[in-house]
């Protein structure tokens, strides 16, 4: 054809979803071209997301321990924060994580454009070239990957003092109080940060009854107790209405259950309410993709959408926008596409056949769920029973000085079958995976309960938390 370049795979976006499709498919012996506007690879999650934002929260962990050990009789001096280095810090991290992005692009000979890509066709994409000019790439099969972008209220003024999570993560300001609209993971994380590390007195509006919705409120209970010092108002079933600018501050009125009678005033205000994915950007409507309303592209188990040589993956396809989902839908798209042209039809049959999706709130202590919660559980009618081992029990936890949480697992009543589980504590994110595990393996109570931990370990909470359920009593502090 006329097109500039052409390859069997045109994978458009480098996010997570993006680069895992492409290197994949690559890995298949497929050529593959990969898009992407912006100068790094990597997408929201290692630029503006997922990575800096826990490059902060680890600062903030370690703060906040720090002053915890006072009450341990260490004492350390009243910590000075370099904002500037503490910056390029997080951007030293991103840098190492982008750039080695780039080299395994590289290696596996991907090739990467730099620019806007829109479908002019069923078979071709043009790019506007970051460099200048355009190029048009011709693709037998093509993974759309364009990920989201922060929902913006309209009402808020346009001021730098109005952030969505991409300007907090800048560290521009050391807000003396910053108000957090949308009481959800991204905003709670950003807010720890700014908390912890500058002190900053934080505000949260919430329309909902409760924040980290999602999550069992037992598991939320015991972090909001542990938080509740950093915030002057937790404002639930609560809407901003209205803000304006002024030489103070940015001036914001609620409505609602929790609204303060007065107007409140913020130094910065983050905006937290939402993602809004990419996909009518895209001018896929020249491909023949269906689009929805809100911008989703409809798939089906093998991230195919309704023009059958085009895939989807990731933050576009719908919720949970998480990494970990996109990177896993990434790999059936690329697998599929592969057996297809490469006439492998074990590889043809792949598809996203994940029984659950871990979520995690990266906070301090840290919040993670997955599979059935108890409320969706008791909304869907579904019988089950728990098994809960609070870490008041824990030796590591205790040692730790750290035992407010607890590990929590759901059976199936029936079967016994673990089908769900919830932790609450520090480091919950880092053993949540073993819960998705055995539910994925059809594990149950005594399955678990069963398996060897090593001792003293958090980890083992969740061995503890089915031998509680098995009625096994346990004389292991
Ligand atoms: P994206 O990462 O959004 O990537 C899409 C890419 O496509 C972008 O690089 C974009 O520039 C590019 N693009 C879009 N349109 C075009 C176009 N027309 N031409 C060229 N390029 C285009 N998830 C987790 O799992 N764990 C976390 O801890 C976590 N923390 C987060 C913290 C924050 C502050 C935020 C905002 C998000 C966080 N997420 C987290 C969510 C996570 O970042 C997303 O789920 C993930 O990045 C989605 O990957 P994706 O590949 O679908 O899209």
């Amino acid at each position: 054809g006329d097109a500039d370049v052409q390859c069997d795979v045109l994978v458009l976006g480098a996010g997570p979803g993006g680069y895992s499709a492409a290197f994949r498919a690559a890995d298949l012996g497929l050529r593959v071209v990969l898009v992407e506007r912006y100068p790094t690879l990597g997408g929201v999650c290692l630029n503006v997301g997922c990575i800096p934002s826990k490059a902060l929260l680890h600062v903030a962990a370690v703060m906040d321990e720090a002053s915890h050990l006072a009450d341990l009789g260490v004492r350390f001096a009243k910590p000075e924060v370099d904002v500037d280095k503490l910056r390029a810090h997080k951007e030293k991290v991103v840098a190492k994580l982008t750039g080695g992005l780039a080299a395994m692009a590289k290696m596996r000979k991907v090739t990467v454009l730099r620019g806007k890509g829109t479908f002019v066709g069923a078979n071709q994409l043009m790019v506007q070239l970051e460099a200048g000019g355009s190029q048009t790439v011709a693709f037998k099969r093509a993974i759309i990957a364009a990920g989201s972008e922060a929902v913006k209220l309209p009402f808020l003024p346009d001021d730098p003092r109005v952030v969505t999570s991409t300007g907090a993560l800048q560290l521009r300001q050391a807000p003396k109080r910053m108000l957090v609209i949308g009481g959800g993971i991204i905003g709670l994380e950003m807010g720890t940060v700014y908390s912890s590390t500058l002190g900053t007195r934080l505000d949260v509006v919430e329309m909902q009854d409760g924040l980290m919705q999602g999550a069992d409120r037992d598991l939320v209970k015991v972090w909001q107790k542990m938080n509740a010092a950093r915030f002057d108002h937790i404002m639930l079933q609560t809407k901003t209405v209205a803000a304006e600018a002024t030489p103070e501050g940015i001036r914001v009125r609620f409505e609602g259950a929790g609204a303060p009678a007065e107007p409140q005033t913020y130094d910065l205000v983050l905006q937290a309410v939402g993602r809004t994915p990419n996909g009518k950007r895209i001018d896929a409507e020249k491909a023949g993709v269906a689009v929805g309303e809100r911008g989703f592209i409809d798939v089906d188990a093998q991230m195919r959408t309704n023009v059958p040589h085009i895939f989807a993956i990731g933050d576009i396809v719908g919720q949970p926008m998480l990494a970990h989902k996109a990177v896993h839908e990434a790999h059936v798209a690329a697998e599929v596409i592969a057996g297809e042209l490469l006439g492998d039809e074990k590889l043809a049959k792949s598809a996203f056949d994940a029984r659950v999706i871990p979520s995690v709130a990266y906070t301090d202590p840290e919040v993670a769920w997955v599979g059935l919660t108890e409320e969706q559980a008791k909304a869907q009618g579904i019988k089950v029973q728990k098994g809960l081992f609070p870490w008041s029990a824990s030796g590591r936890a205790i040692a730790n000085t750290r035992d407010e949480g607890f590990t929590k697992l759901l059976f199936s009543e029936e079967t016994h079958q673990i089908v769900g589980g919830g932790i609450v504590g520090t480091h919950a994110g880092d053993m949540i995976g073993e819960i998705a595990l055995a539910i994925e393996m059809g594990a149950d109570a005594v399955d678990i309960g069963k398996t060897v931990h090593p001792h003293p370990t958090l980890g083992e909470t969740i061995g503890m938390a089915a031998e509680a359920f098995e009625g096994v009593c346990t004389d292991l502090p």
